[in-house]
């Protein structure tokens, strides 16, 4: 803790003079609707051409004054994170690799033509936001607080080049837990005329608008009775990627596990990072390899793929029970979930809430 005390002492705190009250918050967190309800305050760094970041403040939560004119409305330039703080049973507060969120940040930022945020900075704003709004970390099991920074170009100019100011902010939202009633499987629709990103696009970056791209899919997806979209590789659309906010797996019947390697065009995940470790610990061979649809087709149909999961923050891991596309409708692990899959998640689960040891040293104390 007094790391972390260090890490936050760099921001100025300036209280809301309107905190909710006790009893409301308490009432939000014993039933959050994630990412509808938000913390008291925010964590705020200004970034300028000439004097870099400065201001660290965390401030009261509230609306942002923005130029119509400013750089984000016009060309998108604006990148994000996702992460989660949990409440463990003596009421500590942990996060789970913010380090990694730092560094893909810094990745995004770069891909997107924004000033690079240092680590100390991404990893003391969320300290200082987490410990001016504790009473907002839930402490159910699989709640936390979903925190969300955001960085994005604010200069007020129209011409297209990189805007010389810029805001980085995190605002919290507490979740509850992704399945309430037990883990449930989601069927996915094969997205084959629409893509997410392509060769050399912004892919493997965390910025809007890839999730702009990812909408009308999703609505395709639904449209034909699924819930999520599963996208294929712009080039040849032939190779699985993604899904519009999750990586996903494919088990196989021998005990070994594949990913889509990271081909440029999709996200590198924390939960798909972490993973792979954690079965190569149990002793599974990971192989991170282009996937073609067609082998993952026939895999499912000659019973060699027994389990498929996708995973990310928001859900940790959730099975896949069916795979469908034009052409093709499949039924995964009998449409329940997977053996593996859910001791996966499980561990996964169980070190993010102190439930099990934490073999790598994942875990920071806020
Ligand atoms: N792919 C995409 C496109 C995502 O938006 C996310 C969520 N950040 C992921 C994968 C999973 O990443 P993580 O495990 O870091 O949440």
């Amino acid at each position: 803790t007094s790391d972390a005390a260090a890490r936050a002492a760099s921001f100025d705190i300036r209280p809301s003079d309107a905190p909710l009250p006790d009893a409301e918050r308490e009432a939000l967190l014993a039933d959050p609707k994630f990412g509808t309800v938000f913390s008291d305050h925010m964590a705020r760094v200004t970034w300028t051409a000439g004097t870099g970041w400065a201001d660290h403040r965390v401030e009261k939560y509230g609306p942002l004054q923005m130029d119509p004119a400013s750089a984000v409305l016009h060309y998108a330039q604006e990148i994000f994170e996702g992460l989660k703080a949990y409440r463990h049973a003596d009421g500590s507060v942990w996060t789970f690799r913010p380090e990694a969120n730092a560094a893909r940040f810094a990745r995004s930022a770069r891909r997107l033509a924004l000033p690079e945020l240092p680590e100390q900075d991404f990893l003391g704003a969320i300290t200082a936001l987490v410990r001016a709004d504790a009473a907002w970390v839930p402490s159910g099991a699989e709640a936390s607080l979903y925190l969300r920074p955001f960085m994005y170009g604010s200069e007020a100019f129209l011409g297209v080049r990189p805007s010389l100011e810029a805001e980085f902010l995190v605002i919290a939202s507490p979740v509850g837990p992704y399945f309430a009633g037990g883990v449930k499987p989601v069927s996915i629709w094969v997205s084959q005329d629409m893509h997410r990103a392509g060769a050399g696009g912004t892919g493997d970056a965390k910025c809007g608008g890839n999730y702009a791209a990812s909408l009308k899919p999703q609505i395709e997806a639904y449209e034909h009775g699924f819930e999520q979209v599963l996208f294929l590789d712009a080039s040849t659309n032939t190779a699985i990627e993604e899904l519009g906010g999750m990586n996903v797996f494919f088990v196989r019947a021998d005990g070994s596990v594949e990913t889509p390697e990271l081909s440029g065009s999709i996200l590198e995940g924390v939960t798909r990072m972490s993973i792979i470790q954690l079965l190569e610990d149990r002793g599974h061979e990971v192989v991170e390899r282009r996937i073609l649809l067609t082998e993952v087709q026939e895999g499912l149909a000659d019973g060699s793929i027994v389990e498929a999961f996708a995973c990310g923050t928001a859900a940790v891991v959730t099975p896949i029970g069916r795979l469908a596309g034009a052409e093709f409708d499949a039924t995964i692990s009998g449409g329940g979930p997977g053996e593996l899959t859910l001791s996966i998640r499980d561990e996964l689960t169980g070190i993010q809430t102190g439930r099990v040891a934490d073999p790598h040293g994942w875990m920071t104390r806020l």
